[in-house]
């Protein structure tokens, strides 16, 4: 599971996808879950949270 901001959206994706070869699962993190949560691809708030 990974989470993401708008920008590495694709990435995270793509990733699960290798990783698990089944279509993604991609969530909206609620206002307050992206405040305490960063992206795992970079420093910016995480909006997107994936898993496989
Ligand atoms: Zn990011």
């Amino acid at each position: 599971m990974y989470n993401c901001c708008e920008e590495h959206v694709d990435l995270a994706i793509d990733i699960v996808v290798d990783e698990t070869e089944l279509a993604p699962v991609m969530v909206k993190l609620e206002a307050e879950e992206r405040l305490s949560t960063t992206c795992d691809f970079c420093n910016e708030q995480a909006i997107y949270k994936i898993s496989g």
